[in-house]
């Protein structure tokens, strides 16, 4: 079952996201910070994390840019979630190392889509060998 890490500090958004996932399906991890949500990821190694770009404290692009740079971490896809998807934005957002990203507020089946391109293929569905890293 896939483990999805959310950062989120809006306990609205975080709940709904949440709540969404775990109808789906999925294992559901959630840090209120950057702080707390890059010690979970070393930790527990989620499958995806979806990491708000406005946190307190550490922003989202830092937080993804430690993804990145950790070797434990780097392979984790990451969505971003951000109230302000302009066009300077998304390219930070890719340019920090997100995988993509998710304007909010976001529709359910949005979410769904974004977060099932982004998992890995599970073994049972997966045509073939899909190479690490690509
Ligand atoms: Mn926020």
């Amino acid at each position: 079952m896939p483990t999805i890490l959310i950062v989120e500090d809006n306990p609205a958004n975080l709940k709904l996201a949440r709540v969404v996932l775990e109808k789906a399906g999925h294992v559901v991890l959630e840090a209120m910070d950057a702080e707390a949500g890059l010690a979970l990821a070393r930790e527990k190694r989620p499958d995806l994390i979806l990491m708000d770009i406005q946190l307190p404290g550490m922003d989202g692009l830092t937080a993804t840019m430690e993804l990145k740079r950790d070797p434990a971490t780097a392979a984790i896809p990451v969505l971003a979630l951000t109230a302000h998807a302009m066009k300077g934005d998304e390219e930070k957002m890719l340019a920090a190392g997100c995988d993509g990203y998710l304007a909010k507020p976001f529709h359910y089946q949005e979410l769904l889509a974004r977060v099932a391109a982004l998992l890995p293929p599970s073994p049972i569905q997966g045509e073939g060998e899909n190479p690490v890293g690509s």
